[in-house]
Parts: structure tokens; sequence; C-alpha cells
């Protein structure tokens, strides 16, 4: 049985309701970045982004037996990737029911080492109880939710003492003084609520997590922009609704301008609950 909270679904649940097909082609098989040694490394898109993965995961650095949660869980490829290769037991949230479907109906063969669930649920009111997690990680997530303050709380509540928390996401840092950097982040809700770095700490910091570790990885995912930007112009040439058409071909049109600011960066921060 889901359990319907006030904020579930809503703007960005309808988002990846349409559009989780156009990133899961865009990038290979994920939902977020690639990573990419450097310029010589060829590695094609869906080995990148599960390396993003394999990179995360060393952070939250899991022992056997524990509990993930799953923090924005996509339509499951992460977890999937996961429980391949660690025997943990991994529940993920989402507001996209259509992600929840798609992550439930992944098979899970008897003999991988992990198991995971996923549930429609939203970030900023998790239905769980205090400390039930041992880790928790969440890839280009937070950076759609408008209420950090209320999602960061309720990630610190679910994790246990000792339990670290892996946030992978582009941040901007400092203002984008253009015009178009308003349009940009309506055109395409992604750099909405984005935040700096430092803003991230000081409310990881109120939510009672301390930051261990800051990488900037910008230039190792930068690849998966013009990835990004191909799939936009696609997706707007494929798609029959005039104003999705519109706002998909408005993000297809700011994306090499936006993807080469020197604000924005990509990181993984990573925080423990002491
Ligand atoms: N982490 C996944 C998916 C990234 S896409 C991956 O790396 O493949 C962004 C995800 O954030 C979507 O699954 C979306 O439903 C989720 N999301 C956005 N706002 C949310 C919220 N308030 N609560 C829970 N999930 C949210």
């Amino acid at each position: 049985m889901l359990t319907q909270h006030p904020h579930t679904s809503g703007e960005v649940g309808t988002f990846y309701n349409r559009h989780t097909d156009v990133y899961d082609s865009a990038l290979g098989g994920n939902i977020h970045v690639g990573y990419w040694d450097d310029e010589s490394d060829g590695s094609p898109m869906r080995a990148a982004t599960d390396r993003l993965t394999d990179l995360v995961t060393e952070r939250v650095a899991p022992t056997e037996g524990q509990h993930l949660i799953d923090v924005g869980c996509g339509h499951g490829s992460t977890a999937a990737r996961i429980i391949a290769h660690h025997a943990v037991r991994i529940t993920g949230v989402s507001v996209s029911d259509y992600q929840v479907e798609v992550a439930n109906g992944r098979p899970q063969p008897a003999d991988l080492p992990g198991r995971a669930t996923f549930r429609l649920a939203d970030a900023m009111e998790l239905p769980f109880p205090d400390e039930s997690f041992d880790g928790a990680y969440a890839i280009e997530s937070l950076m759609h939710m408008k209420d950090k303050e209320a999602a960061l709380g309720h990630i610190a509540r679910v994790l246990r003492p000792g339990a670290r928390l892996v946030i992978a996401e582009h941040h901007l840092d400092g203002e984008l003084d253009r015009p178009d950097a308003a349009r940009m982040a309506e055109a395409h809700g992604f750099f909405k609520f984005s935040l700096t770095t430092d803003l991230y700490r000081q409310l990881l910091g109120e939510a009672g997590l301390r930051v261990v570790d800051h990488t900037d990885i910008t230039e190792n995912v930068r690849r998966s922009y013009d990835s990004m930007t191909n799939a936009w112009r696609d997706a707007a040439h494929g798609e029959t609704d005039g104003e999705t058409a519109r706002e998909w071909q408005t993000a297809a049109d700011l994306g090499g301008w936006f993807f080469a600011v020197p604000q924005l960066r990509y990181g993984l921060l990573t925080a423990v609950r002491p």
C-alpha cells in the first residue's frame, strides 16, 4: 500500500512521469551524469554513469546487511547496480509513480547479494521512523527540492548515528548575471533550487550532519552535458505537445551557454550523522 503525502507527485513527479525515458536514453540507462577519468577515457555513457554510482557507493561505504535509503531513486538503476555488488537492503523513494513502477518491476534474481524496494514518497516528509537507515545517498534529487531544510532534516532524522549521507549534484557557485539564467531555470526545473556548496554545508550543519568531504568533479562529468543538450533537442523535435516542445527547445538552445559557465559545478558531498 502506498502512503500518499501532501507533496508527493506534484510538479516534479509529473515531470519525471513524462520525461524519465528521455533522460534514460540520453544518459545510457541512468538518470545522472557520467564520470570520465580524463580526456583519454573513452568509456561509453552507461559505463561512465555507472562509475558515478560507484563513486557515490564508495563514499556511503556500506557493510553487509545494512539498510540504505536512496533519496530520489529515479527508475531504480542506481540501486540495481548497488545490490548487484553489495549485500545491502535499499529502500528508494521518488515522487514519480511511473519511476516507482519501473524500479519495482526490475528483476531481482535470487542470487543477487542485495535487495531493493521502491515507494512513492516525498523526501521533504519521509515516512520512516527515526534512525532506521545505515546510510543514504541523493543523486541529482535534492536539487529539485524546494524545502532543503525539510529534506535534510528528514534524512538526518532517519539516519542512525555514524551513518553517512552522500549528495551528488550540480551546484551553482555564484550568481549568473545573465537574463537567460532565469529562463534556463524555468525552462527546465533543474537549476531552480540549486544551492551553493557553502549553503549546503550550512544547511547540513543545521540538520545535525557534519560534512567530511567535498570533491569537485565538474571536469570529470562535463561530457554528459553535450549528451543532455542533444537529448533535449531530440525531445523537442519528437514532442507533440507544443508547450513541452518549446520548453525542451529553450533548454537545448541555452544548454551550450549554460553548461559552460564557470559557476556551474558538480560536487560529491559526504556528511556523517555524528
Ligand atoms: N537518483 C536517480 C534519479 C535522479 S532524477 C539517479 O541517479 O538515477 C531525480 C529524482 O529525484 C527523481 O526520481 C525524482 O522523483 C526525485 N525527486 C525529486 N524531488 C523529490 C522529492 N521531493 N522527494 C523524493 N524524490 C524526489
